[in-house]
């Protein structure tokens, strides 16, 4: 099909700046850009009607970190780079709560919680709290709390530490109110627009989707755990979480967010019902997969960790089950590069995209 004039002067006219992928990242770098250049013009492109990556597909957590994540990330990447991430997240929460308010996303300060069940974390807290004394302006950013385990129901686990920096939010709600500001800001969209290539030469830049190609100064790919097509040489590995959310509960204890296992599992209250997703490790080679379905396997592990960790005594039924696409490397660090002239890569979040993209979207404004 070839495209009408209408079409090329138009929707298909060259811009200053594409972005490739609607997910957070995608939408911060949008606001972002216009923030700092209101004159050039910025189109996102996503291959779905909605986008439909991790960020519509997570648990909804705005992560600031666990202390066991944080202990394993210093082990695996040292200190520097750890609070560096730490900084990120920190200031991409405060970004989304001075943005946005609460209501409008459902954000609700509740902390974050880890379970704990051997005392090595623990001997590390204080450790731990200095190093990130700086970062958070807190002597204890970490902080033992029994009192809030036979609170919420977690009976059958030993020890609970709190963070009081971290969230919860609705991540559907969160995505919209992007998609708004980013309208407001005169950011265009083409949505339904895969992106088979993208091609470069000395004076520009486009991007090839089936029908049509749009050229631009400046491309940014967004596209987290499905960057492989249009950039294969990249560090990273698609890595699907599963997640299941009960029905209502009666009397729900369970109120926050609840880390286990250096973040391996996640679970939360939503109203009355809980929220858990994870369990990776217990198969992560099938897990390696940007397929969005669930497994019998991990579905039941997870029902399996409910009844005996979260919560046991309690009868529930599974309302919704789903998966999402995360992506991961050897480093945990995002990937926020120039990977040419005219190209930049924006990454590689992990399981931390909430927290992380506000503050990547000025990165990457910057770079440009
Ligand atoms: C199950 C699960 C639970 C999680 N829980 C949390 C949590 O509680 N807290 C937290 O902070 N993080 C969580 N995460 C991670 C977080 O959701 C991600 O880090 C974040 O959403 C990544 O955002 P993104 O915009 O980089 O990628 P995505 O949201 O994946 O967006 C990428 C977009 O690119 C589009 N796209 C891909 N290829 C193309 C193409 N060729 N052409 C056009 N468009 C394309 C996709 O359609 C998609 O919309 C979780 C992730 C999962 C999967």
């Amino acid at each position: 099909m070839n495209p009408s004039i209408w079409e090329l002067e138009t929707f298909y006219r060259k811009r200053d700046v594409i972005i490739v992928g609607a997910g957070f990242t995608g939408l911060w770098t949008a606001i972002s850009v216009k923030e700092k250049y209101p004159e050039r013009s910025v189109l996102v492109v996503d291959r779905s009607a909605v986008p439909i990556g991790a960020s519509t597909r997570n648990a909804g957590f705005a992560c600031f970190g666990s202390l066991t994540e944080v202990i394993s990330d210093s082990e695996k990447m040292g200190w520097e780079k750890t609070l560096e991430l730490v900084k990120l997240r920190l200031e991409g929460l405060k970004k989304i709560q001075n943005d946005f308010k609460a209501d409008e996303i459902d954000f609700e300060l509740c902390g974050g919680f880890e379970i704990i069940n051997d005392e090595a974390p623990l001997q590390r807290i204080d450790e731990v709290n200095e190093k990130l004394k700086s970062i958070t302006g807190l002597t204890k950013t970490y902080a033992l709390n029994q009192s809030k385990l036979k609170e919420v129901g977690l009976g059958n686990s030993r020890f609970l530490i709190e963070n009081s920096i971290e969230g919860s939010l609705h991540s559907g709600k969160l995505l919209q109110k992007l998609l708004e500001k980013c309208q407001i800001l005169g950011v265009e969209f083409l949505l339904g627009t895969e992106i088979l290539d993208i091609n470069e030469n000395k004076n520009s830049v486009k991007i090839i989707a089936q029908d049509f190609e749009i050229e631009a100064e400046k491309i940014v790919i967004a596209t987290n755990a499905f960057t492989k097509n249009l950039l294969p040489e990249i560090d990273l590995v698609p890595a699907r979480g599963q997640i299941l959310l009960t029905g209502p509960i009666e009397n729900l204890k369970l109120r926050g967010t609840f880390h286990y296992d250096e973040g391996f599992y996640y679970f939360r209250n939503l109203g009355n019902r809980v929220l858990l997703g994870g369990g990776r490790n217990q198969d992560l080679k099938n897990e390696e997969t940007d397929s969005l379905d669930t497994t019998d396997f991990l579905q039941n592990h997870l029902e399996n960790f409910l009844k005996t960790v979260v919560i046991p005594n309690q009868d529930f039924q599974i309302s919704n089950r789903w998966s999402g696409i995360m992506a991961m490397g050897k480093e945990k660090s995002p990937i926020i590069t120039k990977v040419s002239e005219r190209q930049i890569a924006a990454v590689r979040l992990s399981g931390m995209g909430v927290a992380l993209a506000p503050k990547i979207g000025d990165r990457v404004a910057e770079i440009l």
